[in-house]
């Protein structure tokens, strides 16, 4: 059957873009409502920025709780996700870390967070001393004074869970089509009347546009700005000896050290990742440079011998590239905007995994309702830019 022969002629909704955020949506769209469900994704379930994504699911946000609120949700549903979907996920818990340092930025991040995770019964620790010593015996702790553990941090596989949502959706009623680009909308009216794809058209009274770093292109098709940048980052997977694995990997934490551009995670099959984060280089994410620079491979290995001198033997295992999707402030964009019936979901930055089930509810909820309990959606609005260009002060870390 060719792509045409799928796509339906019409759909009370139409997500576009099959990564967490458009799977995550369909799959609440069509167990929470009534509505008839398309999702449309031009190449296969989490080829974007979900494919590339280290999948780690924390709560500690500094001061940010509307951060940590969304994520304690997120993650109740990744506990129950086969209870809920009916599909298994990959899910390893493992401890996530804030190292600080007293008097500085990385420490008043840390502590805030500390805060804000007690005030929500979120287990949380906080280690100095001789106590830092003893809990981190792998890591060189040169610079560090104290250290917040958000303890039942874990990490999973996003593509594994965009797969999960897509199918779930699928078994729900959803029509869920790959292969096929969006290249447009009709715009009658003031409101959205259909999506234009490259295999025909779909009336639809509702668009949710989650095309991740390719949202901008779209969302400018009806004269909607949409500001974010794409930006590069780069990940290497380590292979540690065996005599780290038996000693000192059980303990090893998802963490990184104050102020650098890089973090650090477990990964399965007792490896290590190691992902830059937040170093701005902005790509075209159709044409970006897929396997990471020698020089900042080079930097990364440094930096872990240097902080993990257990890792200085570990063989290198892989590498890739991806791309973030970042607004000015690093706070989400969740809208409706431009003609009636037209949504955007994006800028999810480094985070838009962990949450990738509240988002799917709240976006439900916009879609379907207008609103959601679920949490300020106006925090989420693209009126922040209106009146300063780089919207909310601060933003989320
Ligand atoms: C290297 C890396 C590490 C990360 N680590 C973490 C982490 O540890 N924890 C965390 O919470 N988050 C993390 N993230 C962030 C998270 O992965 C992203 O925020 C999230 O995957 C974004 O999902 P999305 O659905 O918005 O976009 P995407 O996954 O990019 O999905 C958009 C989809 O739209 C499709 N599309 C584009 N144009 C069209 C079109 N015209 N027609 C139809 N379909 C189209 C694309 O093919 C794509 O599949 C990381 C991201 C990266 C890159």
């Amino acid at each position: 059957m060719d792509a045409a022969d799928r796509l339906p002629e019409a759909a009370d909704v139409t997500i576009v873009g099959g990564g967490i955020i458009g799977t995550s949506t369909a799959y609440f769209l069509s167990t929470e409502t009534d509505l008839d469900v398309l999702l449309v994704e031009r190449d296969a379930i989490a080829s974007g920025s979900t494919g590339d994504s280290s999948a780690i699911i924390r709560h500690h946000y500094g001061g940010d709780a509307i951060y940590s609120e969304l994520a304690a949700w997120s993650h109740e549903f990744y506990r129950n996700f086969e209870a809920e979907t009916g599909e298994a996920i990959a899910y390893e818990p493992n401890r996530l870390v804030r190292m600080g340092e007293a008097g500085a930025e990385s420490g008043d991040y840390a502590d805030a967070g500390y805060e804000v995770l007690e005030d929500l019964d979120i287990p949380v620790s906080r280690y100095e001393g001789q106590e830092l010593e003893t809990e981190f015996p792998m890591l060189n702790l040169d610079g560090i004074d104290f250290a917040v553990e958000d303890e039942t941090a874990a990490y999973s596989d996003a593509t594994d869970v965009a797969g999960g949502f897509a199918r779930a959706a699928q078994n729900e009623g959803a029509t869920v089509v790959t292969g096929v680009t969006v290249d447009g909308f009709a715009v009658e009216d003031d409101a959205v009347t259909a999506v234009e794809t490259d295999a025909g058209r779909v009336e639809t009274d509702d668009v949710l546009l989650a095309a991740g770093p390719w949202t901008p292109d779209l969302a400018e098709k009806v004269d909607v700005d949409v500001p974010i940048r794409r930006e590069r980052e780069q990940i290497i997977l380590l292979e540690p000896s065996d005599e780290f694995v038996a000693e000192e990997y059980d303990m090893l934490p998802t963490t990184s050290r104050p102020g650098v551009f890089w973090y650090m995670r477990p990964d399965f099959n007792d490896g290590v990742l190691i992902a830059t984060h937040y170093r701005g280089e902005e790509v075209d994410p159709d044409a970006y440079k897929r396997d990471p620079d020698q020089e900042i491979l080079l930097e990364l290995v440094d930096e872990i011998e240097d902080f993990v001198p257990g890792l200085t033997d570990a063989k290198l295992r892989g590498e890739y590239c991806g791309v973030y999707s970042n607004t000015p402030d690093r706070d989400f964009i969740l809208d409706q905007i431009g003609p009636q019936g037209f949504h955007v979901a994006c800028g999810f930055s480094g985070h838009g995994f962990k949450h990738g089930p509240s988002m799917g509810k709240v976006l439900s909820d916009m879609v379907a309702e207008g609103d959601t309990d679920l949490t300020d959606l106006s925090y989420f609005s693209m009126d922040r830019f209106e009146d300063n260009p780089e919207g909310h002060e601060g933003g989320t870390r």
